[in-house]
């Protein structure tokens, strides 16, 4: 009989922290940490099967799974002493969601379920305590209402009809806050709940116990499929069919009275990655009010002077975690009466900096090993990025007016307009936050997101933003928590900032900012700066680009080093950079590139754009020689430069590539420039303008096609590259270039453009006196090329292969990768396809591509060199399958090449 239901409780579980994809993440570990003997309430985890069941089979449990539920709970009975449903000793039970990985308040949660008007006298006899009963009844119906039976309102105009109830009551009675409301006007408050349930419903509240475990569990699984799980499901990568667990808990109480409280911790910290137990917790309160933000609450530290012999127990336990997970965890804690509990623990989310520090320092503490350290559970290694972000430059904080101080929850420089809510954040970027041609984006195109607090709704407008600034909630808050994942720039619990959401302003003392003005927030010291403040690049840039930082005093470079020492020690992959002049090749080799895989030299015509056009002009072979000779000196001296930065690295330079009417103005009036400074009539310009016309330019008359047509301009170039190799070779710096021809289908085509270069090598050598040892390859960016890939080696003379996947996806999948944007938001929104197919390779279909060229290419030539140098040589899990594909080396931007090391030590050790 299939197993559905696993129970924990009592020092027992039937499952384990190793099964988290059937088990879900809490459900695992709950099983484990009773497992370790910590005490954790008894219950039981419905697993993910359960939900994937439900989904296929319209909504419908399996048939077992009812039996499998009451067994689990006769033996939670059992171990918590007391009775579901039962009028005397009430057991009370929370129901749960629980992915494989942790989704942070994107599912739903039902607690007290079990509660009706007979347990009820149930629980106030057990407890004694007759308000704190009718309090968790009224929370009860309020929470079920909104999850289970669908009250919750749908949009930011809609009022919750509970709250509503609740502010009515409140105003009759003359009261501010909820703990001012007496047993009698809860009692009310349940009656008025009841009434607006049975309105809205058409039906009774449910009385029966065992019929709101269903609802609920109902409820959870659907919650799985909700907007904003399906978006963070969707901005991780995570997919639909994974389902989630529900985790059915005996209830305990932080809301008991004043020896009660419930807390979150992480067991170091996770925005700086310093080894302290960090965390906080209130003093009579429930879980959820920790996490939502509403109520600031204290540092754990202090809870050493409220109840000493709960926090010894509470570092024991940090201890026992780590060394047991060997890794930071996440915790979160109830005291009922003075004895702890333990709720959930997981590993905790931490932004880059902390993931780096966590490593480095626990393989110094002997608690994990270097390769360990390098796994991208702990490390993804996108999150170095953070690393290197910019910092704001200290002068301009100097002169900045900090005008109030939040706890630094994400760490980095954010600067931005200020907006309250998510939606209008999102549709701020959405317009006037695009980049640019080079990636750059306009400072009012940024958005800082001030909130009261944020809640899961908030999400899509968090991604857009470039940084969060709430006035309630700590550092586990729900903004916190996911900024941190996010990697955003992140300042919580700022409680000087009065925010008026209906006049949309923020008030600090005198001083009121509106919807628009500028504010900038500080992630790593928590503050507020009223206006824009000029940002600098962040210390690991300082000591290896800009060289104003020394590596000792930067203990966050000096970890960054460590690890990629680590990485560097165990990759397979060479990693390479895509660089077309000499800084950003040195940049590249500081962040530790081992060659150039991929110099564009169309810059150098942009660059010298006058006699390129003389070229496109000419009238015969002979004009257009003498117009692209006249370049000959600007791209020697360019390479030069390269060769000397890459000391004797692999340079590989490819031939040019785009079609010949990019270098033309397609204005009327750039035209007209043109003909002036040229000195030609209009008409001859606008001419060649539409004989260069085409409909399909990426599919035109570019890459070698231009080469063959034009051999002087190959011919041109490869003298450039081999002049200029020849003479930094006799400075002493050796040289090793690599020409490549692009787009290449037929071998004939690479034959042809080799002859041409090997021909022209032989009189540079001849003539220069001394030879260098080069390669002729080509890009392999088309189809055809993958399939004839044992030709173009064969007959065409490939020396090497570079997968030049931005063309390849393009022509592989018939996509234009300049007008693919549009339906791909789309296929992205409606789960179509799982990756953007020009981010991340589609291994499915490019990749079984290289695959075939991969295997063509080395059958005719074992030894043959192959990399990447498309886009996605900086994605790390297209860096894991190029690793996969026994890719000798992949090459990407400078600032990736960091991400591309570990990737790479990650895929050659399997994490
Ligand atoms: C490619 O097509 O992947 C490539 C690197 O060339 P480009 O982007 O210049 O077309
Ligand atoms: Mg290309």
């Amino acid at each position: 009989m299939p197993k559905y239901v696993y129970f924990f409780g009592g020092g027992k579980a039937d499952g384990n922290g190793s099964m988290k994809e059937l088990l879900g993440g809490k459900g695992a570990n709950l099983a484990e940490m009773c497992l370790i003997g910590l005490p954790v309430p008894a219950g039981f985890t419905i697993t993910t099967e359960v939900c994937t069941y439900y989904y296929d089979h319209g909504r419908q449990y399996p048939p077992e799974l009812k039996a499998q539920v009451e067994e689990a709970f006769r033996k939670t009975e059992e171990v918590m002493g007391a009775k579901f449903g039962d009028p005397k000793n009430p057991l009370l039970v929370s129901c749960r969601s629980g992915a494989r990985v942790s989704m942070p308040g994107m599912m739903d949660t039902v607690l007290n379920i079990g509660l009706n008007e007979s347990t009820l006298a149930g629980l106030i006899e057990s407890t004694q305590n007759e308000r704190f009963a009718w309090d968790c009844y009224r929370r009860f119906i309020q929470m079920y209402g909104d999850v289970v039976l669908d009250l919750k309102p749908q949009s930011k105009t809609e009022v919750d009809p509970f709250e509503a109830i609740l502010e009515e009551l409140k105003h009759e009675r003359g009261v501010h806050l909820d703990t001012e409301l007496n047993v009698n006007d809860l009692k009310e408050l349940v009656k008025r709940f009841k009434k607006v349930v049975k309105e809205k419903k058409g039906k009774d509240f449910p009385e029966d116990p065992m019929e709101q475990v269903w609802g609920a569990t109902a409820a959870v699984f659907q919650s799985w499929n909700n907007d904003r799980a399906v978006v963070y499901r969707r901005q991780y990568g995570y997919p639909s069919t994974w389902g989630t667990a529900v985790n059915i808990c005996s209830m305990v109480f932080g809301n008991m009275g004043d020896d009660s409280g419930t807390g979150v911790a992480f067991t170091r910290d996770p925005a700086t990655g310093e080894n302290e137990f960090y965390g906080e917790f209130l003093i009579n309160a429930q879980g959820e009010d920790v996490v939502a933000g509403i109520r600031t609450p204290r540092k754990v530290a202090e809870l050493a002077k409220e109840m000493p012999a709960v926090y010894q127990q509470l570092l024991e336990i940090r201890s026992i975690l780590e060394k047991h997970y060997k890794d930071v965890q996440d915790i979160e804690f109830t005291i009922q009466k003075g004895k702890l509990w333990m709720l959930q623990t997981r590993n905790g989310k931490r932004t880059g900096f902390a993931a780096v520090r966590f490593a480095v320092d626990m393989v110094e503490e002997g608690l994990i090993t270097k390769h360990e350290a390098l796994s991208s559970g702990r490390i993804p290694p996108d999150d170095l990025n953070q690393l290197l972000q910019p910092i704001f430059d200290p002068e301009a904080k100097r002169k900045a007016k900090v005008i109030a101080k939040g706890i630094n929850a994400g760490p980095g420089a954010a600067t931005g307009v200020i907006k309250f809510f998510a939606e209008d954040a999102e549709a701020h970027v959405r317009e006037h936050g695009q980049p640019d041609a080079h990636g750059n984006r306009k400072p009012e195109g940024r958005v800082i997101l001030v909130r009261r607090e944020t809640s899961p709704e908030d999400i899509r407008g968090m991604q857009a933003a470039d940084g969060i600034l709430t006035a309630y909630g700590g550092a586990s808050s729900h903004a916190a928590l996911v900024s941190r994942q996010m990697g955003k720039v992140c300042v919580v619990g700022c409680d000087k900032l009065k925010i008026d959401y209906n006049n949309r302003t923020v008030t600090v003392g005198d001083l009121v900012l509106r919807d628009g003005d500028f504010i900038s927030i500080d992630g790593f010291t928590g503050e507020v700066m009223q206006g824009q403040v000029a940002a600098k690049p962040s210390e690991v840039v300082q000591v290896l680009i800009n060289k104003t930082l020394k590596p000792e005093e930067s203990r966050v470079y000096q970890q960054f080093a460590k690890l990629m020492s680590w990485a560097d020690e165990v990759r397979k992959l060479r990693i390479r950079t895509n660089a077309d002049k000499p800084d950003q090749a040195e940049q590249a080799i500081a962040f530790g590139a081992e060659g150039i895989g991929l110099c564009r030299t169309e810059h150098m015509f942009f660059d010298h754009i006058k006699p390129m056009r003389e070229m496109i002009l000419a009238g015969s072979a002979e004009e257009r020689k003498a117009a692209i000779n006249k370049l000959l000196p600007y791209q020697r001296a360019d390479f030069e430069g390269l060769f000397r930065a890459m000391k004797g690295y692999p340079v590989t330079i490819r031939t040019l590539d785009p079609p010949l009417h990019e270098f033309l103005p397609h204005d009327p009036k750039g035209q007209a420039e043109m003909a002036e400074t040229m000195g030609v009539p209009l008409a001859v310009v606008a001419e060649r303008v539409k004989a260069l016309h085409e409909f399909n330019p990426m599919l035109g008359f570019r890459g070698c096609r231009l080469g063959i047509v034009y051999p002087e301009i190959t011919a041109m170039q490869a003298r450039a590259i081999l002049e200029a190799a020849c003479t930094v070779q006799k400075e002493g710096i050796p040289v090793k270039p690599e020409i490549m021809i692009p787009l290449v289908a037929f071998p004939s085509e690479l034959k042809a453009q080799a002859k041409v270069v090997h021909e022209v090598a032989q009189s540079v050598f001849a003539e220069m006196g001394v030879s260098v040892e080069y390669l002729v390859g080509t890009m392999i960016e088309l189809p055809r090329a993958c399939i004839a890939a044992d030709k173009i080696v064969t007959e065409g003379g490939a020396q090497f292969f570079s997968f030049g996947t931005n063309d390849l996806t393009q022509t592989g999948l018939g996509m234009s990768r300049d007008d693919y944007g549009p339906f791909i938001t789309h296929y992205r929104e409606t789960d179509l396809i799982p990756r953007d197919p020009f981010q991340t390779i589609d291994f499915d279909g490019i990749g079984g591509l290289m695959q075939i060229g991969v295997e063509r290419g080395r059958a005719a030539s074992a030894s043959l060199k192959i990399g990447i140098c498309g886009e996605h040589g900086g994605d790390p899990d297209s860096v894991k399958f190029c690793h996969k594909l026994g890719l000798d080396y992949v090459s990407c931007s400078p600032f990736r090449v960091p991400i591309a090391r570990l990737a790479a030590a990650q895929a050659a050790l399997g994490k």
